[in-house]
């Protein structure tokens, strides 16, 4: 839940995460990537930014941020290195589920541990047969005592090898229909005190395109026993709904790192147009690759009141899922087109890893897809389109 922010705690906060970004972020960001190594010092930065609880309510020690400030400082850090973004974003993802759905208890046992990071992960829904169709899930939780025994296979899921938490959805009932009431989701604590993975459960660490660096696994669970109190909001059926509750956040989230991604990616190509000369003058000169700026920038622009829009309407509680939509749509597109575009602004050496617009190039895709792809974001915006404009 948002508190009330002036606009000097906004400039405030966004001087401290500009700082962080330029000073710690970008300087690590090439080399980790090509060395798929996970940072494990800016989480511990992110810890000490508060940036575990920035969505969390200060009621249990968060930041309590508006969706509006905190879209911002997602396109910051995604100007300058998409992946570290999935740390904290998957987590606060997670979060939201237990500061929506959970029951007093669950909010006072989880969200004070999710603040300060020491309980940290992700958010376990997609399966090998099941991604847009979440309600294919094959995952199965049977009551036993005061446990459930949870078997099936989750895969593509962010921050489970390094995190040691994730909220699970699962089938507590194979039969019922609609299929989302026999849905129900599980907080899932992964390891011991020692940080081991508990028994019944395996990680798999899955080999990516781009989004290097940052875990993304299979995860399998065997006969895994997890408290019956851990069922989120303590009843069963409700799981399909919890997922899908938080996706306007999400997508402004996802949106944010997708304009993140078109930002930096024209900041490098404007820097590379200046300095690179072709036929006795900077490529900058040249008709064709201004055309290709003038699109970029008007296009980042755009993508930015998109998402602000979205958010201040998410922010003052109006339903916003066609905004959310257009703003994800829109600006992940935008990512890849930018990225795209520096590709073609680099010229050869584009493909070379010494420059880091590949980078941006390998992890523009994947805004596309996460929280929803874009093929349901414009069905989405569709629906409501009509749905606003019935005759
Ligand atoms: C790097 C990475 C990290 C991820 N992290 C997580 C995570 O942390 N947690 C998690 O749960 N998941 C995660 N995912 C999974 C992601 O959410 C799914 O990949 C996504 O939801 C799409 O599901 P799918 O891959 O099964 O595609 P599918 O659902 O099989 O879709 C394939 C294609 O068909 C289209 N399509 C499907 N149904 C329809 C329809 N009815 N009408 C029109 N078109 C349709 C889709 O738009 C898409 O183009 C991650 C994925 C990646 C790649």
């Amino acid at each position: 839940m948002s508190e009330a922010y002036s606009k000097e705690d906004e400039i405030a906060i966004l001087d401290m995460i500009n700082k962080w970004v330029d000073n710690e972020v970008r300087p690590i960001a090439q080399t980790y990537d090509q060395a798929d190594k996970y940072p494990f010092e800016l989480v511990e930065q992110m810890k000490e930014l508060g940036l575990f609880g920035a969505t969390i309510s200060q009621d249990y020690g968060g930041m309590g941020l508006p969706a509006s400030i905190y879209a911002k400082i997602v396109i910051k850090v995604a100007s300058a290195w998409m992946a570290p973004g999935g740390i904290f974003n998957s987590h606060l993802i997670q979060a939201s589920a237990i500061e929506r759905c959970g029951t007093e208890e669950q909010k006072s046992r989880f969200l004070p541990r999710m603040v300060t990071g020491e309980l940290r992960g992700g958010i376990a829904l997609t399966e090998p047969n099941a991604g847009s169709d979440l309600q294919a899930i094959k995952t199965v939780a049977i009551r036993d005592g005061d446990d459930y025994i949870i078997n099936g296979a989750k895969t593509w899921i962010t921050n489970s090898l390094n995190g040691n938490s994730l909220a699970v959805l699962v089938k507590t009932d194979t039969e019922i229909e609609p299929r989302h009431k026999g849905t129900s989701m599980f907080l899932v604590e992964t390891k011991d005190e020692n940080g081991e993975f508990l028994p019944g459960i395996e990680v798999i660490k899955m080999k990516k395109l781009g989004y290097k660096a940052i875990d993304t696994c299979e995860v399998v669970f065997t006969d895994f026993r997890v408290p019956a109190e851990n069922l989120i909001g303590g009843v069963e059926g409700k799981g399909f709904i919890q997922a899908v509750g938080g996706l306007e956040l999400g997508r402004i989230n996802v949106a944010a790192r997708g304009a993140g991604i078109a930002q930096g990616a024209m900041e490098l190509a404007v820097r590379y147009a200046q300095e690179r000369e072709t036929f006795g003058k900077a490529i900058c000169n040249h008709q064709a690759i201004q055309l290709k700026l003038g699109e970029m920038a008007s296009k980042v622009e755009a993508s930015r009141l998109l998402i602000e829009q979205a958010a201040l309407k998410y922010d003052s509680g109006e339903r916003c899922d066609m905004e959310a939509g257009m703003a994800k749509y829109f600006s992940s597109e935008t990512g890849v087109f930018c990225a795209n575009e520096a590709m073609r602004i680099f010229g050869g050496y584009s493909y070379s890893c010494e420059y880091e617009i590949e980078r941006y190039y390998r992890d523009a895709m994947l805004m596309c897809i996460g929280e929803g792809t874009n093929e349901f974001q414009r069905m989405i915006i569709a629906k409501q389109l009509i749905e606003r404009n019935k005759v």
